[in-house]
Formats: C-alpha cells, sequence, structure tokens
C-alpha cells in the first residue's frame, strides 16, 4: 500500500495455554506428538527458496529416547554455505523494494499462524527434538516467538517514526537503511524463539540471512522454516544451512559482504568469531556489526529476612526447569546461615517430589539433557565433586544414559566461594549452594560481584527495602537481566528485555528496538528548498 501511514497493531503478549488434564490444547499437542513419533522426517536444508539434500544424512533422536528415530537431515559443507551467501545476495534487491508494512505483515502472519494451527506442531518438535516439557515449549516455541515477531514489528514502526528536526526552508529526514550485505544469524540448541528471532529480526528489517542452527535444534528449526515460508516469506531471505560452525565462519567471514552477525551462543565461540572479524576487518565492504548474547553464572542472592518457601520455588523453578539449559539458569546461590537449615529441608521435600522422564509423559518436570557430549560433561563435574574436599553433593547427583541423556536435579554444597562450580558456566541441572555468615550480607555481595566473569541474570530475595537498594547498587553491574524476589529466568518480550554484559554478551537486549537498531544503517537526509544563490556571508561585507 502507498498512499497510508499504516500503524501496526500494539501487541499484547501471547497467553500461555495450561495444558491442564483435559484441556483441548493437551489433546491438540499430544495428537502432534504421536504424529511426530510416528514419522521419520526428511529435512533438507532451504537455499534460495529451494530444497537441497546432499548425500550425508544425520539420524535425529530425541535426547531423551536414543533409540528413536525421528528424522534425518541432510548435511552440507562449504559449497552450501557459499549457496546460501550468494541467494541471500540475489534476494536483496526484491526484498529491499518490499515495503515495511508488506513485510511486517508476513512475520505478523507467521505469529497468528504460530498462535493457531502451528502451535502443537511447533512444541511438539521441540519437546522431541530438545526435551523439552510441555510448559518449558509453550513458553518458549509458541508464545516466546511469537511476541519476537509481533513486537519486532511494532518497534520497527516506532523505529521509522524516528525522524530529525527541521527548520524553515530545510527538510531533514532519515532513512533506515538495512545493513549493506548479508546477516550471518548463528544460534544455539536451548530455545526454539532464539533461533527463530535471530535470522527473522534482521530480516524484517530488509536484510537477507544466512541462518545455520544448532545441529541438536534442526528438528524445530524445520518447522520455523515451514511456518515462515507459509507466511510468505519470499525466497532467498533466510536461507537455513545445516553445516558444521567452522565450515560456516571459514565461508562467511571471507566474504566482503558480510555485514554483521547475530549469535546466541557460548562465549568461548563468541570470541573466536570475534577475534576471526578482527583479523579480516580489511576483507569487508562496511564494519560488521557484531551482536553477541553469550554465558551466564547467573546467582540467587538470599538474605535473611527472606521467605524461605518463596527462595526454594525459585531455586528449584530457576535452577532446574529445561534442565538448567538456560543462559539464565540459577547456578550459584548465597544463602544466609540463620536460614540454612529450613532452606535444606524445603529444599529436599521439593527435590524428592521432582520426577523425570520423557517429555511425552506429561507428569515429568526434569527432561533429559541436550546429548551426550553434555550428559558426558555434567557426569564428570558431578564425579569430580565426589572427590574434592571443598565441596560435596548434596540432592541429586545420578546419572543415567541407558535410554536418554538423563541427569538428575543436583545440589552441591561448597565451603570454597571461588570452587569452580560457583565461576565457570555449566549448562545442566546443577546448582551450588555457598552459606555465608547472616551478618555478612554486604560482604557476600562484594564477594558475588567479583566471582565469575559473566554478568546476564541474577537475583534477589529479601523482605527488607534497605536491602533490595544496596543490592540494586552494589549488584548494578552484575546482571543485565536483575530480579527482586523472582527466579533469573522466564524474560519476556516487551517486558524484560534480556541480555547481559561483562563475558555475557554485548548487551543489545534480544525483543527490544535497542536490538533492531543494530541491523539498520541510517541515513540522513536534508534537502534545502531555497538553497543560497552567492557565496558571500555578510560578515565578509565593508564597514
Ligand atoms: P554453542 O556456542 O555450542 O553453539 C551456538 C552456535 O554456534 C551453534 O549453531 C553451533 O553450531 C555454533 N558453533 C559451535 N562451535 C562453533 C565454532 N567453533 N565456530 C562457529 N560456530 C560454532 O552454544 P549452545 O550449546 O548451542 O548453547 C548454549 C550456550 O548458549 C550457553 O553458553 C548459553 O549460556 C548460551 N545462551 C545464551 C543466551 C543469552 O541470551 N545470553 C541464550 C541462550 C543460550
Amino acid at each position: 500500500m502507498k498512499e497510508a501511514i499504516c500503524k501496526i497493531p500494539e501487541p499484547v503478549n501471547e497467553s500461555q495455554l495450561t495444558y491442564s488434564p483435559g484441556s483441548l490444547e493437551r489433546i491438540e499437542l499430544k495428537d502432534a506428538l504421536e504424529k511426530a513419533r510416528s514419522v521419520e522426517k526428511e529435512i533438507p536444508m532451504i537455499i534460495g527458496g529451494r530444497e537441497v539434500k546432499t548425500d550425508k544424512k544425520i539420524r535425529i533422536h530425541p535426547p531423551h529416547e536414543i533409540r528413536h528415530t525421528i528424522g534425518y537431515y541432510y548435511q552440507g559443507g562449504k559449497k552450501e554455505v557459499q549457496m546460501a551467501i550468494d541467494a541471500a545476495r540475489k534476494a536483496k534487491e526484491n526484498w529491499l523494494n518490499t515495503s515495511w508494512e508488506e513485510r511486517a505483515s508476513i512475520f505478523l502472519k507467521a505469529a497468528d499462524l504460530l498462535s493457531g494451527p502451528y502451535r502443537a506442531k511447533m512444541n511438539a518438535a521441540t519437546m522431541l527434538g530438545q526435551s523439552k516439557n510441555a510448559f518449558q515449549a509453550e513458553i518458549d516455541s509458541a508464545c516466546e516467538m511469537i511476541d519476537f515477531f509481533r513486537f519486532n514489528a511494532k518497534f520497527m514502526e516506532k523505529i521509522y517514526a524516528i525522524q530529525p528536526n527541521s527548520v524553515k526552508g530545510i527538510w531533514n529526514r532519515t532513512d533506515w537503511r538495512p545493513l549493506e550485505g548479508f546477516v550471518f544469524a548463528l544460534t544455539p540448541f536451548n530455545f526454539t524463539s532464539i533461533a527463530g528471532n535471530l535470522p527473522t529480526s534482521p530480516a524484517m528489517l530488509g536484510n537477507t540471512v544466512v541462518w545455520k542452527p544448532s545441529k541438536s535444534q534442526i528438528y524445530s528449526a524445520t518447522v520455523i522454516m515451514e511456518l515462515l515460508i507459509e507466511a510468505g516469506l519470499p525466497a532467498g531471505v533466510i536461507n537455513m544451512i545445516f553445516v558444521s560452525g567452522p565450515d560456516a565462519t571459514e565461508v562467511i567471514l571471507n566474504d566482503q559482504d558480510f555485514a554483521g552477525i547475530h549469535f546466541t551462543g557460548s562465549t568461548g565461540v563468541f570470541q573466536s568469531i570475534w577475534k576471526t572479524i578482527g583479523q579480516k576487518i580489511g576483507t569487508y565492504k562496511s564494519y560488521p556489526r557484531i551482536v553477541g548474547e553469550t554465558g551466564g553464572k547467573d546467582f540467587v542472592l538470599v538474605h535473611p529476612s527472606a521467605d524461605i518457601k518463596q527462595v526454594c520455588t525459585a531455586l528449584i523453578r530457576g535452577a532446574f526447569e529445561y534442565q538448567g539449559q538456560k543462559c539464565s539458569a540459577a547456578s550459584r546461590a548465597y544463602i544466609p546461615d540463620s536460614l540454612w537449615e529450613n532452606i535444606r529441608e524445603n529444599l529436599k521435600i521439593n527435590l524428592d517430589n521432582l520426577k523425570m522422564g520423557p517429555p511425552e509423559d506429561f507428569s515429568n518436570f526434569i527432561n533429559a539433557v541436550i546429548d551426550e557430549a553434555s550428559f558426558d560433561k555434567l557426569s564428570g563435574v558431578i564425579e569430580k565433586v565426589r572427590k574434592d574436599k571443598n565441596a560435596e553433593i548434596l540432592f541429586g547427583g545420578n546419572c543415567n544414559k541407558t535410554n536418554g541423556y538423563f541427569i538428575e536435579p543436583t545440589v552441591i554444597l561448597t565451603t570454597d566461594p571461588h570452587y569452580y562450580t560457583m565461576e565457570e558456566e555449566l549448562f545442566g541441572p546443577i546448582l551450588t549452594l555457598y552459606i555465608y555468615p547472616s551478618d555478612k550480607f554486604d560482604e557476600t555481595m562484594t564477594l558475588l560481584n567479583g566471582t565469575s566473569k559473566y554478568a546476564l541474570t541474577g537475583a534477589v530475595f529479601t523482605k527488607d527495602r534497605n536491602s533490595i537498594v544496596r543490592a540494586m547498587d552494589k549488584l548494578r553491574y552484575a546482571a543485565g537481566n536483575f530480579y527482586i524476589n523472582d527466579k533469573p529466568t522466564g524474560a519476556v518480550v516487551g517486558q524484560q528485555p534480556f541480555g547481559g554484559s561483562r563475558g555475557s554478551g554485548t548487551n543489545d537486549k534480544a525483543g527490544s528496538m535497542i536490538n533492531l537498531l543494530r541491523w539498520l544503517s541510517p541515513r540522513s537526509i536534508k534537502e534545502n528548498f531555497n538553497p543560497p544563490a552567492d557565496y558571500t556571508y555578510p560578515f565578509l561585507a565593508q564597514e
């Protein structure tokens, strides 16, 4: 539409369905799970709108059921990376000439499709492929992805409306250009919504994208692609390739049109990519935008005034939901000695009741960790703790990979506040506790702030107003998302823009205008309605 200043509908966060017994959504989801389990899905790459297969087929199985095959994907290499770059380049001009309202409408339609007919299919794919229970899949692959699409479209409208002042005779404008070149979206396994957001947010703004999902998320990534295609995304705007990380970076980071990377994943991988970009900076036509949300070592700090049940609920949900495989998962907690005995008892009661098993059985709170490498790493940590003198396994610690990669929710108690499980990201259902003297709350904040290189999320539990004020101040840089009397996970698009600093990322806040601005290169335009026709100025005149 040409003659209109369109308004994007005001976004409202997608309501979470409950999946309680007897609900329609539960019936639909069980149906979708059954359907997905009963076929072996063939998953090609999508490059330039075409399905691309190779002679290398890789089997996909649920992390919780190693012997059950749910599909195969076709593994590509450098050739397919180059094809994806070429397809992104080719699609650019048409996409640039598509009006922003038309682009927005594609993603708004995707949100509606996901809210309706795609919901059960997307959630079932996430449950099976990434071992999430129904609730964890619902808040991720349905609600958060829908929110990303709807809120980003609104933010786009708001950004375009940001225009400069003009004075008499002059009209100033800002042309919010997409970047020159293509964007590389490199996504993690743990959130289907992040996998959906990283390629689509730059694309919405007129960029074309090469998207490499994590190999452990390909099963739901393909549903994202199906959704976008059904919503009307033109060929070549987002090109999904299944290649190794090194193959992707080797080709992409050597291309002169590489305009930016939208990354979420581990800190080490991000730092190595940043380094390569630095080394190759002379290769590119523009300075590439580097946006990365990375690891965390997220804390819960308990004040002696805190409510014990609230603390324990936050620890259980914050540390163990989705098996602790959230960048925001609580993984270190500071407990005052005055509350310790009661907290210990309450944690035990809760942990004794937690059920672990496949997500198809809705009574399981805990499912499997993502793959064998993760299982081996986490069980190795638990074994090491068993041998160390300054730490002990308080609860859990059992690991079993006979049928799937199951690690029991595990609580470590340490006497060393710098014990390595207080410092390093483990990315699994492991929480380490440190007990501090109750009269040393302020000193403990100093300790916490200087422990670990990360600064993603953190929470303080307290009933004492003064301690809230002190924590907000002292821990100002310890977390990009700070929670008062709430667990440190579960940020909602449009409500708590998400991202951390220090070793946790560039803090460009996914699901906010701040993030979208990184995919734009504004052009300032000045139009003079009455250009001067004489070069002299009054001051040059004779006295
Ligand atoms: P990962 O770093 O292993 O993988 C992320 C992506 O990078 C994947 O697509 C992977 O294939 C690719 N990759 C891996 N090694 C590579 C290499 N050498 N070169 C190029 N690409 C490579 O991360 P993951 O295991 O998928 O996800 C877990 C990590 O992501 C955790 O550290 C977690 O904290 C982080 N994370 C952060 C946020 C956030 O918002 N801060 C959100 C989700 C996950």
